[in-house]
């Protein structure tokens, strides 16, 4: 089989499986890029990266955002992660047995690099490396370009998407990079983020990321940890304290400046306890953080969010990548869905709830819980 072939029929199967873009990107065009972007760390040899994209359905992100519910980004995001992994590794058995090119299937999610001899460094809560970055690849492979948070940005469906890849030593033909970049500046991803993990106007400067040689600018990244506790869903309010992400506990740390965060451990340290074992925070509330954290633990021994059972599928965050949908108008009717959404709470029996004001009056409703939504089998 020739290349050509060999790169329509990839393309073909990876469709097949779901996906909804599909490119070819070489290391020619990542080796301007920082560590992760070079495809011999997980590859000696390594040549094209084939990357492909899903992205959320926009029915269920208006569910997400309004607090209607959220078992359907559940189901989405798990139909990525774990269809990313099974696709990334038939791809590469397929390249394997039907050519004599090696092939390597890249992790979705949750694997780092060992620098210095650390996957993280906790002390400086600044950098962690992917062994193969799949922004950069994807960037490689004509699919967008970084948006300002930092997140991949299509043309097709902005940013609110998930990416799966394989590498190869096959010299496949690259497709064209994107020629525009469709991030319009809108910083909406900033005012829906709860914890101020990236800022309104600074650039990221500590690091370069060229790729086919064009210069990606997005905002500088602010401590991991910020993030971490906020996407797992520990903490989620807004600065105005009037809607929260999906989580009870109404803790913003978005008024934290980046360098308190980072100088002042005790923070972080006290943060932690109140979430998991202060006898002052409600027993329902230690019990709904520690799940998260078990969760959490699963996936650090296996380092991969593909092989994450649905039931550990919890998004209670993701907002700034969630919310950069393609269309701007959509994107502001999401943001406002969310900035009027209320708060999350739980219930003595652990049950979560919304409570909203609505023309003035407290208005409750309770979320289509994951027992309803899906079956007995499917969250074993
Ligand atoms: S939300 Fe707006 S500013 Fe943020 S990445 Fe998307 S398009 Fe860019
Ligand atoms: S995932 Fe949530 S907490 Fe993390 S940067 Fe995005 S919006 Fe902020």
């Amino acid at each position: 089989m020739d290349l050509k072939e060999l790169k329509v029929n990839i393309k073909q199967m990876i469709l097949d499986d779901g996906a909804k873009l599909v490119g070819v990107g070489s290391q020619d065009r990542l080796k301007e890029a920082p560590p992760s972007g070079d495809m011999n760390y997980c590859l000696p040899g390594a040549q094209s990266c084939i990357i492909w994209a899903y992205p959320n359905p926009i029915e269920a992100l208006e569910n997400y955002f309004s607090k209607i519910e959220r078992m359907s980004i559940k189901k989405a995001q798990d139909f990525a992660y774990v269809g990313a992994w099974k696709t990334a590794q038939k791809v590469a058995k397929y390249i394997e047995e039907i050519t004599d090119y090696k092939a390597f299937p890249v992790i979705p999610n949750a694997k780092y690099r060992e620098v210095n001899g650390k996957r993280y460094d906790f002390r400086k809560d600044d950098y962690a490396w992917p062994d193969f970055s799949l922004r950069y690849g994807a960037v490689a492979a004509g699919l967008g370009h970084l948006g300002w948070s930092g997140n991949l940005v299509t043309k097709e469906y902005g940013g609110s998407l998930y990416l799966g890849g394989v590498l190869t030593i096959a010299p496949l033909e690259p497709d064209p990079m994107a020629e525009e970049n469709h991030c319009n500046r809108c910083k909406i991803c900033v005012k829906a983020c709860t914890t101020g993990y990236f800022p309104m106007d600074e650039e990221e400067s500590r690091q370069e990321v060229i790729i086919g040689g064009f210069k990606e600018v997005y905002a500088r990244r602010g401590a991991y940890s910020k993030c971490g506790i906020g996407c797992a869903g520990w903490v989620g309010l807004s600065l105005d304290a009037t809607w929260s992400t999906w989580t009870p506990d109404h803790t913003s740390l978005k008024k934290h400046t980046h360098e308190e965060w980072i100088k002042n451990r005790s923070l972080r340290r006290d943060l932690l306890l109140k979430l998991l074992r202060d006898p002052n925070t409600p027993r329902e509330i230690r019990k709904f953080n520690q799940k998260i954290l078990a969760s959490f633990a699963k996936v650090g021994i296996t380092e991969n969010v593909g092989l994450r059972p649905l039931i550990d599928t919890n998004p209670r965050c993701g907002n700034c990548n969630f919310i950069c949908v393609a269309d701007p108008k959509k994107r502001k009717e999401l943001y406002n869905l969310l900035i009027t959404s209320g708060k999350v709470y739980i219930d003595k029996k652990g049950k979560e709830y919304v409570k909203k004001i609505v023309d003035g009056k407290e208005v409750i409703h309770y979320p289509i819980p994951e027992k309803e939504y899906f079956s007995e089998n499917e969250l074993k």
